[in-house]
């Protein structure tokens, strides 16, 4: 039997008519580095949604499911873009800023992209790749910046204000079909190459009430939300579609992703909420551990896109900031898990939960496939690598403009779900602990040592700033953890008593007895800890080792 239920297709555009009418009032807030930040209601980022449609269209001719790729900060505009380019059917391209030249115009070419939208303080990235960016036939510039790069550009160069002007505010938005491209996001490739995952208009509506809900991010119309995750990174972990679906305001930080800035657009605006990757907090945490500030709004952090080290987390909460840990990839959206600990807890007791990556949502199944392939039980001991599958995880790649798709099978099993590469244990109340990445994991004498384990550790003491730890070839065990560390500020190397330090929390065959001092651990374009980088290093003997 048949339901007697309406078939409604779930569509960004639905998300746009919501957000800008019902919530009209809510505002995005652009930080602008004036005196004064930028301030928009839903309802014009809404009518200039419709009016950048017009431009695309009618001007420029975009149509179909061709590609808009934007190269822009977090902003008003990219909101703007984030909505309308979905709505008219079209396909939107985020592009990360922080890309070396080399992918960033492999990943314009195999998407194909057709306009690029830039932000001004972007352009003497993007001029210079131009000439071999051919599908490019549009560049459209918004905000400040030396436009002179330009000149001579093969592609048309449009001002963003002066397109938009003058043009109609609201716009026919077609009937799309909800398994239908709206927008795509190639991975960082933190392991390897991009790969493009291109997600419906269902996966993003879905996924969005899921951010939502409160076991998730939870916000309403009373919060704002400081959005420090680039929209580039996995569309900045959903949080501008859920915003316009349930009126959240937003903060948008631009270009000012400096610890400084930060600190005083917190404290100006007064944010509820925030997220962003570990590194960012890190950086905030050292500038206000050296010239106080109020965060105390910022009741909520979702942080993730990388292991939360514990000893973080315990510094925000002195502070009156919790950090909420979650866990997530491009292919998932990237909401896979959020820490959000059982009821009835004390602080004490909700410690042990809070420090995991979580628990998944209704949407996201999840398994742990052991080495044989064999599935394991959820008994917070027995470690795999982790499988998921929903309506918002990736069932394949983006093939290339001939409409293939790719399933590689170190990705995606044969019966479709996707392989995330990450290791980890899960509790029976479904609690994820992640240990590693498959491609970390430190592998000594048929035992695995966890690279995060040993970093969590390390973090938490006093002289430490960051620490990585990477495997290294070891005659003896096959592999042995080598300690890269970052002091803090006056500390001093004493690698014995970092070793005794550790020893009182982790297994004293897991030990490093390789150890370094390191300016700063490098990072990827989204401010991950670059372990190829390190790894690389050691190989080349670049790094100062001393052996315990
Ligand atoms: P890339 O794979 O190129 O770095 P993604 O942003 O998609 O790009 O990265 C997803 C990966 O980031 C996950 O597979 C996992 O290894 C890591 N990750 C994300 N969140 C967490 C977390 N909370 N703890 C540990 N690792 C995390």
């Amino acid at each position: 039997m048949l339901s007697t239920m309406q078939d409604v297709p779930l569509t960004v555009t639905r998300i746009l008519t919501h957000g800008m009418t019902i919530h009209g009032k809510s505002q995005v807030t652009t930080w602008t580095g004036e005196p004064e930040p930028q301030r928009r209601t839903f309802a014009e980022v809404g009518r200039r949604a419709a009016q950048l449609a017009h431009a695309l269209r009618d001007e420029l001719g975009v149509d179909g499911d061709q590609r808009v790729a934007t190269l822009l900060w977090n902003n008003s505009e990219h909101i703007e873009a984030y909505l309308s380019v979905p709505s008219m059917g079209a396909v939107l391209h985020p592009l990360n800023v922080r890309l070396p030249a080399e992918q960033l115009i492999w990943v314009v070419g195999h998407a194909d992209d057709k306009v690029v939208i830039v932000n001004g303080s972007l352009l003497p990235l993007l001029g210079p790749l131009l000439p071999r960016l051919p599908s490019v036939e549009h560049v459209i510039v918004a905000g400040p910046g030396d436009r002179s790069v330009l000149a001579g550009a093969a592609p048309r160069v449009h001002e963003y204000e002066e397109l938009i002007a003058g043009r109609p505010t609201t716009y026919d938005w077609p009937e799309l079909d909800e398994r239908q491209a709206a927008a795509m996001c190639y991975t960082s490739g933190t392991t390897g190459d991009p790969k493009g995952v291109i997600y419906s208009h269902r996966s993003i509506y879905l996924h969005s009430m899921q951010v939502n809900m409160a076991e998730s991010m939870g916000l309403s119309v009373k919060d704002t939300t400081l959005v420090v995750v680039p929209q580039f990174h996995v569309n900045a972990w959903g949080l501008p579609h859920a915003a316009f679906m349930s009126g959240i305001n937003m903060l948008m930080p631009d270009r000012f992703l400096q610890p400084v800035p930060l600190a005083e657009m917190i404290e100006r605006e007064r944010p509820t909420h925030a997220a962003a990757v570990p590194t960012i907090w890190q950086g905030l945490l050292a500038e206000v551990t050296a010239n106080p500030r109020d965060l105390s709004s910022m009741a909520r952090v979702t942080i993730g896109g990388a292991a939360c080290p514990p000893a973080l987390m315990a510094a925000y909460d002195k502070l009156g900031v919790r950090l909420c840990h979650a866990w997530g990839m491009t292919e998932t959206s990237p909401v896979g898990t959020m820490s959000s600990p059982p009821a009835g807890l004390t602080a004490e007791e909700e410690w042990p939960y809070r420090i995991t990556q979580g628990r998944f949502p209704a949407g996201v199944e999840a398994r742990l496939v052991g080495p044989g392939g064999e599935h394991l039980p959820w008994d917070n001991r027995s470690a795999g690598e982790l499988e998921v599958r929903g309506p918002w995880i990736a069932a394949a790649y983006y093939g290339g403009s001939d409409g293939e798709v790719l399933r590689p099978d170190d990705k995606f099993s044969e019966d479709g779900w996707l392989k995330t590469g990450d290791v980890g244990v899960i509790s029976d109340e479904g609690f994820l602990t992640l240990t590693d990445r498959a491609k970390d994991v430190i592998k000594s004498g048929g035992e695995w040592i966890s690279s995060f384990e040993l970093e969590n550790a390390l973090m938490a003491h006093p002289d430490v700033a960051e620490a990585a730890v990477i495997a290294v070839p070891d005659d003896k065990w096959g592999e042995r953890p080598l300690a890269t560390v970052v002091l803090k500020e006056g500390a001093t190397a004493d690698y014995q008593a970092l070793r005794a330090f550790l020893g009182r929390t982790v297994a004293e065959w897991q030990l490093p007895e390789r150890w370094t001092v390191i300016p700063a651990v490098p990072k990827t374009s989204v401010g991950k800890f670059d372990k190829k980088v390190i790894r690389k290093q050691y190989a080349d003997g670049e790094l100062d080792v001393t052996r315990l």
